[in-house]
């Protein structure tokens, strides 16, 4: 499981500082048929977003030209558009870091994908069938194997198939598209404080939704994927004093 606790990226003289993975963990193969700076930007954002980066990391212009042997101006763009995505923080005289994690960002981000998820599910639900529900069991035992077989990594991705899965059901594809956008800073906080312990507990709770629209109960499904999607302020509120200090207000 991925967890960086002891990063260390309290905010000080405001930018925050880490001791995690920097740059050097980042791999990239610049295909030169393509944009550079889109490259560069895909493999540090997709870093942030499973904190390989952790919140704090600097991002070092010089660092990342030679760790993907590639020149400036593209690097460059690419801080620029993680800027522009609240992903890294820009301080002239200091550098670029990765942003912390704010809270503000992960209620807004959970709200979005509430709203979001929930109006999907209510379009799904009348038109329930076997089959889907066939299909989502198989992602749920997808999650048991990848728990079983302690992949943090491929129980993040199994946990986005199951609720995309609400996207293609409804015929929205781009309605998820918009939830992951969305969902960004919900995920960087799940990846940096999940709980292996809690994994089982969310296969109970994908399990509810599915049952419930087994049983033709919508409400009872939305009641049940809404106290799943809320389980991010639990796992806020239980934080220790000590680890909330490494979220940003
Ligand atoms: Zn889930």
């Amino acid at each position: 499981m991925t967890k960086n606790t002891n990063a260390g990226f309290a905010g000080r003289g405001g930018h925050q500082e880490a001791s995690g993975p920097g740059i050097e963990s980042v791999e990239l193969v610049v295909n030169r048929y393509g944009s550079v700076a889109d490259q560069v930007h895909a493999a540090l954002r997709q870093a942030i977003v499973e904190v390989r980066l952790a919140p704090g990391a600097p991002i070092s212009e010089n660092s990342i030209c030679r760790q993907f042997s590639v020149s400036r101006t593209p690097v460059r763009a690419a801080i620029q558009r993680l800027s522009e995505e609240g992903l890294v923080d820009v301080y002239p005289q200091l550098g670029s870091f990765v942003a912390p994690i704010r809270l503000g960002e992960i209620q807004d981000s959970h709200f979005i994908r509430r709203s979001l998820e929930v109006a999907l599910l209510r379009e799904v639900a009348p038109k329930w069938t076997k089959e889907m529900s066939r299909t989502m069991r198989d992602v749920i035992a997808e999650q048991e194997r990848v728990i079983a077989a302690n992949d943090a990594n491929g129980f993040f991705h199994a946990d986005e198939a199951f609720h995309r899965l609400l996207g293609t059901f409804s015929g929205r594809e781009g309605v998820w598209q918009a939830i992951l956008a969305a969902k960004v800073t919900l995920s960087r906080f799940h990846r940096y404080w999940a709980k292996p312990e809690r994994l089982p507990a969310v296969i109970e709770e994908h399990l509810a939704v599915v049952d419930a629209l087994d049983q033709g109960d919508a409400d009872a499904a939305e009641r049940a994927l809404v106290t799943h999607l809320d389980m991010v302020f639990v796992i806020y509120e239980q934080l220790p004093e000590e680890e909330r200090k490494h979220l940003s207000i």
